[in-house]
């Protein structure tokens, strides 16, 4: 499928989402694997699309979720950040 082509398994849009204030946290989902090369990967991969990750949190594509992560393929332009265990960034726009 296109969208697994392009992904870089950086795993920055599989961290969970602070639903009051529309940002992403430092949490990764409970089912984001980390491996010794600096890559992601999903323990359900098969299931993932539509499970149940936390009180109005459920798993979905890429697509849906309208921020942008840093370097992501397929960002769309929007407010990009740069996700990962220790930070939040907010990323200037691109030029
Ligand atoms: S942010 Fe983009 S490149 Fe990184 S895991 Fe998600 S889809 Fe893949
Ligand atoms: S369940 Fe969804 S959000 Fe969680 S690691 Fe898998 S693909 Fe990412």
């Amino acid at each position: 499928m296109d969208q697994e082509d392009k992904c870089l398994r950086c795993g920055q849009c599989c961290f969970m989402p602070d639903l009051e204030n529309f940002v992403p946290t430092t949490t990764p989902c409970p089912y984001l694997r980390f491996d010794n090369q600096g890559k992601t990967f999903c323990s359900i991969y098969e299931h993932r699309l539509g499970t149940h990750l936390a009180p109005g949190i459920v798993c979905g594509m890429r697509y849906q979720d309208p921020l942008d992560y840093e370097n992501c393929p397929y960002n769309t332009g929007t407010i990009c950040y740069r996700v990962n265990r220790e930070t939040v960034e907010l990323l200037p726009p691109e030029k």
